[in-house]
């Protein structure tokens, strides 16, 4: 839920939607002599800081390097100049019906937060392998946590599965990959983070409207302005909601009248359960499943855009592994066929929850990792086919490059702005017909060498 552009769009979903519209961040985290690494696609979510996350950092961890503008000063301007933009929102947000009283005491002492204008500003270079990235997602220690609370809030889930038709898998899956349970819910002060991005951000308008809501929250009472803690970008909570998001979705489930996504597992997990129910989530359905390809597949199907049912992918050869068959009563859903690292490593058919999961936090890695977790809790969620390790993924300045040259090849892959969006992506596919490869779309180092030396 944080704003820069994803660098791989592979539903449609990547377009923005309405009230759950969510930002998109690539963060860098750590940084090695050896290995960079960065969050991949989506928002990072407060878990995705944690040390135990199969992150191999072997220096302090560190913010990105951010583009900062001559002086050094971070563009700041004066202190007087925030003083006055805050006289201003002050006027609006009273005409917008909050109390005057609750202004001044929730921005008494506010400056703008550095740290939040460096977040804001960084421009990751490295993207993690998608291995990676689920290896720190699926971790045991998650896993067996995640069975636990199962167990301790067996009876709640009863009661919220009923409620919302979300399975309670899910539910604790994405309650981990959001907070690792509300253990890491992100400890800045999400006021003054928003006012220091609607006075001083890349998106202020985006921040102002969240910055209201925030106001909104407070006044309602269902928090105080010291403890509505988040990350640097405004997302909240065991939930990770911004406050728009909390506004139209966060419930009070344990009935003591607040909606505290910060404090009580029961609300954040039924707020959980209400983002899924409007995102479509069908109750006892399938998320998806591991499939096998034929060699002589055609990879171009492998398109977020390209819906079939379940049967009609298994008449084009698509097996499950082990000679399985398809979930009970799945043959007529529609399906997607999902290459996370191209046509070398895993395939998915993925389904409408999965796309449920996608709207949580707009990244297909994201998404699966939520599913797999859920999985994971019975033991199973297992991945049978090897990735493809030796494939490491383009970083931006190679993904730029690949753009520019895709395009002076006459196969138009859109700005090169290092995101491989659905042009890209068909210029990629374009591209790899040429040299008689595979035109799975995904773009690798094997792919920038030959369009190098064309
Ligand atoms: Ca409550």
């Amino acid at each position: 839920m944080l704003w820069s552009k994803p660098d791989s769009c592979f539903l449609d979903l990547c377009k923005p939607f309405g009230i759950f519209r969510r930002w998109h961040q690539h963060q860098l985290l750590a940084a090695s002599s050896l290995i960079l690494l960065v969050a991949f696609a989506g928002k990072p979510t407060a878990a995705d800081a944690q040390p135990f996350q199969a992150v191999p950092v072997t220096t302090t961890l560190a913010i990105a390097a951010p583009v900062v503008p001559s002086g050094g000063n971070l563009g700041i301007q004066s202190t007087q100049n925030f003083e006055q933009w805050k006289a201003d929102f002050r006027k609006e947000a009273l005409a917008a019906g909050v109390n005057p009283s609750l202004f001044d005491r929730t921005f008494a002492g506010i400056t703008p937060d550095m740290s939040v204008i460096r977040a804001d500003r960084s421009q990751p270079e490295f993207s993690r392998p998608v291995w990676e990235y689920l290896d720190g997602a699926l971790s045991a220690l998650r896993v067996r946590r995640g069975q636990m609370l199962l167990n301790q809030y067996a009876d709640t889930l009863t009661a919220i599965e009923q409620r919302y038709g979300v399975d309670r898998r899910a539910l604790v899956a994405f309650w981990g990959m959001e907070s690792n349970f509300g253990s890491f819910q992100g400890n800045q002060s999400v006021i003054r983070s928003l006012a220091t991005l609607a006075y001083e951000g890349r998106r202020r308008g985006f921040a102002h409207a969240q910055l209201l809501a925030a106001l909104q929250i407070l006044q309602q009472g269902d928090i105080t302005p010291e403890k509505m803690l988040g990350s640097w970008a405004g997302a909240m909570g065991q939930t990770q909601f911004i406050p728009t998001t909390y506004n139209t979705l966060a419930v009070d489930f344990d009935g003591d009248g607040r909606r505290d996504i910060w404090g009580s597992p029961i609300d954040a997990l039924a707020s959980i359960a209400h983002y899924l129910q409007v995102s479509g989530w069908q109750k006892g359905q399938p998320w998806g499943f591991e499939v096998q390809l034929p060699n002589t597949f055609n990879y171009s199907l492998a398109d977020g855009e390209i819906r079939k049912s379940v049967a009609e992918w298994i008449q084009l050869g698509v097996k499950l592994p082990n000679g399985a068959s398809v979930p009970p009563g799945s043959e007529q859903l529609s399906a997607a066929l999902l290459l996370p690292a191209g046509y070398r490593g895993p395939g998915f058919l993925i389904l409408d929850n999965f796309r449920a999961a996608f709207k949580y936090n707009n990244s297909s890695s994201y998404a699966l990792a939520a599913n797999l977790l859920s999985e994971r809790f019975t033991g199973a969620g297992q991945i049978t086919s090897e990735w493809p390790k030796d494939d490491l993924p383009l970083n931006r300045s190679e993904r730029m490059e690949l753009q520019t040259l895709l395009s002076s090849h006459n196969y138009d892959a859109g700005n090169a702005d290092g995101i491989i969006g659905t042009n890209t992506r068909k210029a990629i596919r374009a591209a790899q017909q040429s040299f008689g490869w595979p035109a799975d779309g995904y773009p690798t180092p094997k792919l920038l060498e030959g369009l190098r030396n064309r």
